[in-house]
């Protein structure tokens, strides 16, 4: 199997391997310091103040953007919510769901946010924003920079889905002005699903603190004094968070976060070097080097996936709903190469020769 989809993605050996182990029992001082030193790095990574602190949530990354919602606002709030995609809609649905006041900035599929559109909302007494910094479903990337300076100049608490794009985009919490991000195990971290990161500031971490808790297995209060000792309050996946662990240093071995961005980069960058002289169309105005939407002008893009899966052993994301003939994705996250970009192109030439696109 080849894997170009947005996640589960493709992990490492050494990764693999861990997950052959048996899972050890957890409330030790070994574990404490793996979840320790998953703290740290997570920390050093994205750029983390020095007082932030680091939740790990059993549950995909879904889970943390509801802990995120469930624990920083309430119906005294006025959220602003990008809405670009179907996550950006998980985000509007959340708000919806826990009582809270928003309004959405939507966004046409494939566009991403302008400064002038974002200036229509500054002096309106919003709280709190809402983002996914890369819309995985279209492949869109908004401006990083451009949010957190607008979010600083207003006072507003800026919340980021870096789900798909920690690890593939550059991203500073203080530098951007950036109060939480989320991630996930199984994208760029390339780890099995079931582990979600959430890096709170120290400001986030007061927040936290100053909200009572609303939901028992989301608690962050509870996660984050139980934190302070490297352990959670309940079980969590054990043998996830062992492999997190391993792929965390094996970063910062590599030399660190920029290096692993640029790794990234490269193969999307290679990547769309080769697809030029396919019937192809790129379909985002600002893309992350974690995925390339695209847009077959000549058949459906359902059709590609199902007969590269079918008959070549490689898997390209498909969209659903209004998307799913309109567009694919390839991902670059995960244990890629390029010789495997090379497997990939030449199998959309034989789908050519074949006179299937
Ligand atoms: C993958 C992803 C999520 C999380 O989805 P889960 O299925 O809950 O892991 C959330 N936001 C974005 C932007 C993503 O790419």
């Amino acid at each position: 199997m080849l894997n170009f989809t947005v996640g589960p993605v493709m992990s490492e050996d050494y990764v693999l391997s861990i997950g052959a182990e048996q899972v050890p029992y957890f409330r030790t001082p070994e574990f404490s310091a793996i979840m320790k030193e998953n703290e740290s790095l997570m920390k050093e990574f994205t750029g983390a103040d020095a007082d932030g602190r680091v939740v790990f949530i059993t549950g995909s990354g879904t889970a943390s953007m509801e802990a995120a919602v469930v624990n920083l606002f309430d119906e005294k709030d006025k959220l602003l919510v990008v809405n670009g995609g179907s996550f950006g809609a998980r985000f509007v649905k959340l708000c919806e769901i826990h009582g809270i006041n928003f309004d959405e900035i939507h966004l046409e599929y494939g566009k991403s946010l302008t400064r002038e559109e974002l200036w229509q909302y500054s002096g309106k007494g919003y709280t709190g924003f809402l983002v996914n910094i890369h819309e995985t479903s279209t492949g869109v990337k908004y401006d990083t920079d451009m949010i957190g300076e607008f979010c600083d100049k207003e006072g507003i608490f800026l919340v980021v889905d870096a789900i798909s794009s920690f690890l593939a985009d550059p991203l500073d919490m203080q530098k951007q002005h950036i109060d939480v991000m989320i991630t996930g195990s199984q994208k760029a971290l390339a780890c099995p699903p079931g582990v979600s990161v959430i890096v709170l500031s120290s400001a986030a971490v007061k927040r936290v603190y100053d909200h009572d808790p609303k939901c028992m297995y989301l608690d962050l209060q509870d996660a984050l004094t139980n934190g302070e000792r490297g352990q959670t309050p309940f079980t969590p996946a054990v043998g996830v968070l062992r492999q997190i662990h391993a792929r965390l240093c094996s970063i910062k071995e590599a030399g660190g976060v920029e290096t692993e961005i640029n790794r990234i980069s490269g193969l999307a960058k290679d990547f769309r070097e080769r697809i030029k002289e396919l019937p192809f169309e790129i379909c985002s105005d600002s893309l992350s080097n974690a995925v390339t939407p695209i847009h077959p002008t000549t058949v459906s893009a359902y059709d590609i996936f199902t007969v590269l899966k079918d008959e070549y052993g490689i898997w390209i994301c498909p969209n659903g709903g209004d998307l799913k003939d309109k567009i694919f994705r390839v991902g670059h996250i995960g244990a890629l190469t390029t010789d495997d970009n090379k497997t990939l192109t030449d199998a959309f030439k034989k789908l050519q020769e074949r006179k299937i696109i």
